[in-house]
């Protein structure tokens, strides 16, 4: 099994108590977020070591992804909402985890909150400028076509 010594989050998806485990596979662990932004908020996190979702392998993704859909269901069987956030990030520990939780407010894990929390985006402008995003958008399907 691949794994970093120097990862917290290979030490804690392979020795997560089982009364804090929501569901445990041969690939991944999901258990509760400790700083949650909603009750439920889940962290689905991989056994083995890899840094970032582009770098895994497309059947572990579509776990992640199925297992995503299973939890958001049960979230919406427990709260009164009507939908669920999934997203991956990478930006506290570089080891694979996607977030699942229930949107009691739309904005639960948009860039709205940030901006209206005045955190600094786009040079401190309130939103992108259409020059900005077309501009963006240029680059990202510039770089799409570079790799197929
Ligand atoms: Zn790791």
């Amino acid at each position: 099994m691949n794994q970093n010594n120097d990862c917290n989050f290979c030490k804690i998806a392979n020795s997560c108590p089982d009364d804090l485990v929501i569901y445990e596979c041969s690939d991944l662990v999901a258990f509760l977020d400790i700083l949650p932004i909603r009750e439920s908020h889940t962290q689905i996190v991989t056994k083995q070591h890899y840094d970032y979702f582009e770098n895994l392998p497309i059947a572990i993704s579509h776990k992640i992804i199925e297992l995503g859909q299973r939890i958001a269901k049960a979230q919406k069987e427990l709260y009164p909402v009507e939908r669920a956030g999934f997203l991956f990030t990478g930006g506290d520990i570089a080891h694979v985890h996607a977030h699942v939780l229930p949107l009691f407010e739309k904005n639960d894990i948009t860039s709205f909150r940030y901006s209206h929390n005045k955190q600094q985006f786009f040079g401190g402008a309130e939103k992108a400028s259409p020059e900005q995003l077309r501009n963006v958008t240029a680059a990202l399907r510039a770089q799409l076509e570079k790799t197929g």
